[in-house]
């Protein structure tokens, strides 16, 4: 067994005698067979291959393998973006009169299609609070709810998913727990160890790391039990289309990612592209010497924040004083705790638009955890669709302020935050 270190640059694949040393890309839709036969069996899944792009190819492929085994899962399914990701592994679960529970301190585009878009197809979720208790979540539990929903760290409320107590009750109640890693990722989390069943990414984030390449991950972790599991009955009645396969036997640990592939992804098409999985594994051959850099710099970041009196408050893992410490303490590897840091700036909606514009290395963008720094002020970007009751729900105040720290000199970024707080005052 090889550490994750060794694994970020070399899991996924392993060419032979001959073969390029780098990841291929392949640049082809389609695959030639020379039987009819084969062909078919590809179609029948009886038969493993590529054959046509929506439903796999080789590039993707290796990008599937190196994120499985970095979380130490029995395989993952790319798709274009994290929420087509997310939208994949609820519609496998859900049908119509469906619902699912989710803590309420998620990602906005999260947030939206949980509360806004599947509702309209009759899934609807009920939301707790990162610190709801045991009980709490247990009574909004029925016989037609299919999973528990989570992030490691709330983007950008900055909650520390409670592993242990939401995995005991999908645990005692035969459910799936999903967790959406994307700001953690296998380097500092690792969710399969903690009682997930399946984990989500948007490798648009840090496992690209560079900005590059849209992209999302759904990995399983094969344990969960589908078979005569009376909530899914989908995994064990007949898929016709299939010609009455039945994945929850047929495909044992692999039902999961099997169903998805072959029903989610043939029917709704969302597939990542070859080139973005390219550029992904490009970006996760350095994602053990990244995060670390980003964790420490956000450390650096959230002490000096602390003590700035331009700032009301911080919210910080890695920061001892903060809420989230003892769960970064406890889930997290090395202390990291990643690199995106909240904090409320003095003066409200003025004072944050001062501080942007004084900004000089960190940039305005839509976007977190690229090696270059940047800012966000959520209550007027990615959260403005949202009332100001909403808002609070999610976990996020109009003065919010989130800072993505890059991997650049601690010193250079400390300064420009340091003048920046300063502009924002006068
Ligand atoms: C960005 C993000 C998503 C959505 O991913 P896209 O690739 O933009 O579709 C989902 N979850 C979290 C935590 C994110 O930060």
């Amino acid at each position: 067994m090889f550490d994750i270190d060794t694994k970020c640059v070399q899991s996924g694949y392993s060419p032979k005698n001959g073969e390029p040393r780098v990841v291929p890309l392949v640049q082809s839709t389609t695959y030639v067979y020379d039987t009819p036969e084969e062909m078919g069996e590809l179609f029948d899944l009886k038969r493993e291959g590529f054959f046509y792009a929506r439903l796999g190819s080789p590039t993707v492929d290796a990008l599937e393998k190196k994120i499985a085994d970095l979380d130490g899962g029995v395989g993952a399914l790319c798709c274009a973006s994290g929420m087509a990701a997310t939208t994949l592994t609820a519609l496998n679960l859900c049908r119509t009169g469906d619902n699912f529970i989710s803590t309420s301190t998620i990602y906005g585009g999260t947030y939206n299609l949980f509360c806004t878009t599947l509702p309209k197809y009759g899934i609807t979720c009920k939301f707790v609070k990162p610190d709801a208790g045991i009980k709490e979540i247990e009574s909004l539990i029925d016989e037609k709810t299919k999973f528990i929903f989570c992030e490691t760290i709330a983007n950008p409320a900055m909650a520390v998913a409670d592993f242990g107590k939401l995995s005991a009750v999908t645990k005692k109640y035969g459910i799936p727990l999903i967790v959406d890693n994307t700001l953690a990722t296998p380097v500092i989390c690792r969710p399969f160890e903690f009682g997930a069943d399946i984990i989500i990414y948007s490798s648009t984030k840090y496992l690209d790391g560079h900005a590059t390449s849209l992209g999302g991950i759904i990995v399983d972790s094969g344990k969960f039990g589908y078979l005569g599991n009376p909530r899914f009955p989908d995994f064990n009645q007949p898929d016709e289309s299939y010609h009455g396969l039945v994945y929850a036997k047929d495909f044992g640990p692999m039902a999961f990612l099997v169903k998805a592939r072959g029903q989610m992804m043939r029917d709704l098409g969302a597939q990542a592209a070859p080139f973005n999985a390219f550029l992904t594994i490009l970006g996760i051959d350095t994602l053990h010497l990244r995060m670390p850099r980003h964790s420490s710099n956000a450390l650096a970041v959230a002490k000096m924040l602390k003590d700035n009196p331009a700032v009301e408050w911080v919210e910080y893992g890695g920061l001892e004083s903060d809420v989230n410490y003892p769960l970064t303490k406890k889930y997290f590897t090395n202390g990291m705790a990643s690199g995106m840091v909240t904090f409320g700036i003095k003066g409200g909606r003025e004072a944050a638009a001062k501080f942007q514009k004084a900004l000089k290395l960190f940039r305005i963008v839509t976007h977190i955890a690229d090696a270059r720094s940047c800012v966000l002020h959520p209550a007027s970007t990615t959260h403005r669709q949202l009332s100001d009751a909403d808002l609070v729900k999610c976990g996020i105040s109009n003065n919010l302020i989130r800072l993505s720290v890059g991997i650049e000199s601690e010193k250079d970024i400390i300064g420009d935050v340091k003048n920046a707080l300063e502009a924002s005052q006068k």
